[in-house]
């Protein structure tokens, strides 16, 4: 995600590396190089002056700190003035009320917004809350069906009126439905259409206005750059929105409109959109995200996406069957199920520090193709040989490569790589996907 940027702005610092101490003129020569990677980055040009003279007054006032190097200066400051431009210290938390509280989710066609509201409806649902998603968009009729395949996949409700043409009593009647059925959230999914105009504005407000949401949110596609800062700019004139929901930042879109949205519009940035799957909303924090930028990683969301993706049961009990040495290449199945998702690894590894250069490695999938490899051949297996893959002869084994198209000796590898996994696993502390992630929070 916005690899252009990161590499941009690792080669400013990258300038600084190995200078005695941070001078006007090698300043001077830093913050240039900061200039440029926000601009190719199609930050807005009155954003990225802003910014600059943001970070150069930081940089001047600064006393030279002479325990910390050149680059870690200019680290340190641009690291504060992106915190400040991706929103200070707004966060995501949607703040449930102990009655309905209702999301209002607005946005151009194409932006993402039904696919956002299932994303969300998922997060909720993983908090352990009911959400209930209301189909509001009665301009196209697919949007109704889109809905329910949506809200099908989430495992969460889709109230809706076949036939009805006012969108503000299909709202109204979605929250007197979730009060009626002790529903926690309800998630109005509105119509959009091509471009702004007037008639679709007159709706939101109406709703607005008649169903009282509690947050209004915007989808906008970060990969249409400034034209997603001016449809945010637009939207909020007219609504008064809570925060901006940025999708399709798993594309090539190069990060200008998430940098300049709250600088253009005051509106923060409260989620983001990292795939096309229903597991790809992360809530964004500011601080985490600049560090990602940055380069430094951001290891408590990529533990918080293991508490949420990870099914915590499953990791638990792994872990007891590893402390009585009882790991079997059925647990390690299971395991594989849980990380095998498209884009999953990718995303937690592109949280840890250091780790954009190994993502990079992994785009295009070739891991998700080997875990299915992997997994094919533990499913040719019997769950006797499961159980204990010494029993796996010769004979078995040709019957294991031919179910699963591998070559005997790929089915050897495999247990190899079994025995010495589980006896490594063995010796963790706690032990299992959950062990590990124990070891890192220490
Ligand atoms: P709507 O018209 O605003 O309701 O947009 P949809 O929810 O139908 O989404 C339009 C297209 O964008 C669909 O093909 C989605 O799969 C895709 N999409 C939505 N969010 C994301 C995202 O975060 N990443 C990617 N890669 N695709 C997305």
């Amino acid at each position: 995600m916005l690899e252009s940027l990161q590499d941009g702005l690792q080669s400013a610092f990258k300038t600084l590396r190995g200078q005695g101490r941070l001078t006007e003129s090698n300043m001077r020569e830093g913050l240039k190089l900061v200039e440029n990677a926000l601009l190719e980055a199609d930050v807005s040009y009155d954003v990225v002056k802003a910014f600059m003279q943001d970070i150069s007054d930081k940089a001047v006032g600064q006393d030279v700190l002479k325990s910390l190097k050149p680059e870690q200066q200019l680290v340190g400051i641009v690291n504060e003035a992106l915190i400040e431009l991706l929103g200070g210290d707004s966060d995501p938390t949607l703040h449930l009320k102990q009655d309905v509280t209702v999301l209002m989710m607005c946005g151009l066609q194409g932006a993402g917004k039904t696919t956002t509201c299932g994303k969300l409806a998922r997060l909720i649902g993983q908090d352990g809350k009911k959400a209930l998603l209301c189909a509001a968009d009665l301009q196209r009729p697919a949007a109704v069906d889109q809905l329910h395949i949506v809200g099908k996949s989430v495992d969460t409700p889709v109230y809706s009126e076949p036939g009805a043409t006012d969108p503000i009593a299909v709202c109204q009647n979605a929250v007197k439905h979730a009060r009626e059925n002790g529903i926690d959230v309800v998630i109005l999914d509105t119509a959009g259409r091509l471009a702004i105009d007037e008639e679709l504005m007159q709706q939101l407000k109406t709703i607005d206005l008649k169903v009282h949401p509690d947050k209004a949110f915007l989808v906008v596609d970060g990969m249409t750059g400034q034209d997603a800062v001016n449809s945010a700019k637009a939207f909020n004139n007219a609504l008064d929105l809570n925060g901006v929901i940025m999708t399709k930042l798993d594309g090539d879109a190069r990060g200008g409109a998430l940098l300049s949205v709250k600088q253009v519009t005051g509106v923060p940035i409260k989620f983001i959109g990292t795939s096309e799957h229903m597991d790809g909303l992360e809530p964004f924090h500011p601080d985490r995200f600049a560090s990602r930028i940055l380069g430094m990683g951001d290891i408590q969301s990529m533990f918080e996406m293991a508490q949420r993706e990870f099914d915590q049961e499953q990791v638990q009990k792994t872990q007891e069957r590893l402390q009585k040495g009882q790991f079997t290449l059925d647990d390690f199945r299971k395991q594989l199920n849980q990380i095998a998702r498209p884009g999953l690894m990718q995303k937690m590894l592109g949280m840890m520090p250091g780790m954009g250069e190994m993502t990079k490695m992994l785009q295009g999938g070739d891991h998700e193709k080997e875990m299915r490899r992997l997994g094919g051949m533990i499913d040719s297996m019997t769950s006797v040989e499961r159980n204990d893959p010494k029993l796996i002869d010769n004979s078995r084994r040709q019957r294991i490569a031919k179910g699963s198209g591998v070559s005997p000796q790929e089915v050897n590898e495999l247990i190899k790589q079994f025995d010495s996994m589980a006896s490594l696993m063995k010796g963790m502390a706690g032990g299992g996907m959950g062990g590990a992630m124990d070891m890192m929070r220490k």
